[in-house]
């Protein structure tokens, strides 16, 4: 635990937050400024930043609960799709240094966009930057 994490204390319980779910290495409980109704964040319990900084084991656990915290939210809040999204470091928005994972649901007339709408202007790659860039990633 980092001891001037908000998440951290969350999870320790010394700050309270509306969780949803605990268990399996994973808590979850609701934005306190939330998006939209329903806007639930799952963190690790343990303190990291970063999704490169899970291990294989926790990842999965993760993943299970995000697969399963889906369609309890949308459920709850009868919301017809969810915006499911980590932003991945500071370059990429993330502001609370814990790594979680937002679920935000999603209403057929609501006013936000596809995740696409968080990006600007778009690169222009030809086909050869394409290849190379694919190239770097497979070898990584
Ligand atoms: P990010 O920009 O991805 O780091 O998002 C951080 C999120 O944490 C924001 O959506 C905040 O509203 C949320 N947040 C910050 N403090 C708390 C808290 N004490 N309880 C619940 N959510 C929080
Ligand atoms: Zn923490």
């Amino acid at each position: 635990m980092s001891s001037d994490c908000i998440f951290c204390s969350i999870v320790d319980g010394d700050v309270p937050g509306r969780i949803v779910r605990e268990g399996a290495g994973v808590t979850a409980f609701l934005d306190v400024n939330p998006l939209a109704p329903g806007h639930v964040l799952a963190v690790p319990n343990d303190h990291m930043e970063r999704l490169q900084d899970v291990p294989d084991e926790e990842a999965e656990d993760l993943y299970r609960v995000i697969h399963d915290l889906v369609p309890a939210i949308e459920e709850a809040v009868d919301a017809d799709a969810t915006n499911v999204a980590f932003n991945n470091g500071p370059a990429a928005g993330q502001e609370v240094p814990h790594l979680h994972c937002h679920i935000v649901p999603r209403f057929a007339e609501d006013s936000g966009g596809p995740i696409h709408a968080a990006f600007g202007d778009r690169p222009d790659l030809d086909d050869e930057e394409l290849d190379g860039i694919a190239d770097r990633i497979r070898e990584h």
